[in-house]
């Protein structure tokens, strides 16, 4: 067992025992954060290796986003006397690491072409530490820094721009260098898929920037720093490898469930029809090794509750102990063919301060579970089925009855209570009395 494998670049991890593989090789990754398995091809063969964490660090591909000008990362060779432009942000935001580059070369072109005025337009400047001394010296060197509009900035001509900003308006000739736009490593797209992370619109392994976790990705247990993250991944790296690493210890030494109720599935309703493997956005969802149905990867679930609502077998809900523990004494078994039917219609606040159970017909619930739900002096518990002529099960509302009347007599002869479990029928259109009925029951009316 690693505690972190690096898809991509590996950094040093003095404490941590890792490795690393090639972004094209990965073919697969099952598990969960603490217990990931990751199946690639090495050697002309397929091998599987175990690993508590796992970091995605990709590079950034560069383009130019003014075909035909030189771009920031290109060395700077003036020719002439002319002025020097740099022009930061012209097609789209840039990222700070972007800024940094720019500053810089700003900066040595002050200081090495005392002659020449420097320009620096801008529609954003973000700084990190070190970008902010550089943008400091820069100005000190004359760098003369101008925001701008979108739109507002043209380039009529190849070696001059146009400018207009709350009435100034000026043109300028000069050498021109633009800034670069970043792109994701092609490789990130198959990656995504292998790894189950739902990438951002530009194709990063994070939908949005957490500014507070920086490295962060869906699915927990997996990171994603530098090109892998965004382009603001490159700014701030040593800090964001740092956080990292920490994350990895923590989860290594303590590895805490998320959420505190776990999410189940029913294995007796599960069809394996595998919506719930596609919805979850966290990758939580797996099939059992055990059951022949899904399960939940407990430490891996948010609690989002998406394969709760998409299930179309109702297999999966919050699990029984702890609703169990979160009930206030009221709970509720509810026959699938009646009952169950009237709540999904009813307005779902009438079930407030209740726990309730579908059950496939009255007769089916047990006695055992029954008497676990009457745990404290003030739970009762209440079943409702099917009227005689409607019931789809053999004399299964009268069973179910019957069931019900011999827990009250053992608990009335234990001295522990009357009529705290009680049999009510009903059809499936029946949400007002429905609603009503549970309005009584809470009153204590019943
Ligand atoms: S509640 Fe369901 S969909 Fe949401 S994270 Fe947990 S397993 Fe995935
Ligand atoms: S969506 Fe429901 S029925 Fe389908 S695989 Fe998941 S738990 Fe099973």
């Amino acid at each position: 067992m690693y505690d972190v494998i690096f898809i991509g670049k590996p950094v040093e991890t003095p404490s941590l025992k890792q490795m690393q593989i090639d972004p094209e090789k990965l073919l697969r990754c099952k598990g969960k954060v603490g217990d990931f398995s990751l199946r690639f091809r090495e050697n002309g063969g397929v091998k599987e290796e175990k690993t508590r964490a796992i970091i995605v660090n990709t590079p950034h591909l560069q383009e130019e986003s003014l075909p035909n000008f030189p771009n920031f990362s290109e060395d700077l060779n003036p020719e002439g006397e002319g002025d020097l432009i740099f022009i930061q942000d012209w097609e789209e935001i840039a990222s700070a690491f972007v800024n940094g580059i720019g500053l810089g070369k700003a900066l040595k072109a002050a200081k090495e072409n005392p002659s020449r005025q420097i320009y620096y337009f801008y529609r954003s400047l973000r700084f990190t530490e070190g970008t902010d001394n550089l943008y400091e010296e820069a100005r000190r060197a004359g760098v003369a820094f101008f925001r701008y509009e979108e739109g507002k900035l043209k380039i009529p001509g190849p070696n001059k721009i146009s400018y207009t900003r709350g009435g100034v308006s000026m043109e300028i000739e000069g050498k021109i260098y633009s800034a670069p736009l970043l792109k994701p490593d092609p490789a990130l797209e198959k990656l995504s898929r292998s790894l189950r992370i739902i990438p951002s619109e530009e194709g990063y392994l994070q939908t949005e920037n957490v500014s507070l976790a920086p490295t962060l990705t869906g699915r927990r247990g997996v990171y994603a720093i530098g090109g892998a993250r965004s382009p603001n991944g490159l700014a701030g790296f040593r800090d964001e490898v740092e956080f990292t690493l920490e994350e990895i210890e923590t989860l290594k030494n303590n590895l805490k469930p998320l959420v505190e109720e776990d999410r189940e599935v029913d294995d007796r309703k599960c069809i394996l029809c595998y919506t719930c493997y596609r919805v979850c956005p966290h990758a939580a969802l797996e099939e059992s090794t055990e059951e022949d149905s899904m399960e939940v990867l407990k430490e891996a679930c948010w609690g989002c509750n998406a394969c709760i609502s998409h299930c179309p077998a109702g297999a999966i809900s919050i699990s029984q102990e702890e609703e169990d523990e979160l009930s206030r004494g009221l709970k509720v078994f509810m026959c699938e063919n009646s009952a169950e039917t009237a709540r999904k219609k009813m307005p779902q606040e009438n079930l407030e301060g209740f726990i309730s159970r579908e059950i496939p017909c009255s007769c089916s619930v047990k006695k055992e579970d029954i008497y676990n739900w009457l745990q404290g002096p003030e739970d009762r518990v209440l079943i409702l089925g099917c009227f005689e002529e409607s019931c789809k099960h053999l004399e299964g509302d009268q069973r179910g009855q019957r069931i019900v009347d011999e827990v009250n007599e053992t608990l009335s002869s234990l001295d522990l209570g009357e009529d705290r479990v009680r049999f009510e029928r009903l059809s499936p259109p029946m949400e007002k009395d429905l609603a009503e009925l549970l309005n009584r029951w809470r009153e204590g009316q019943l």
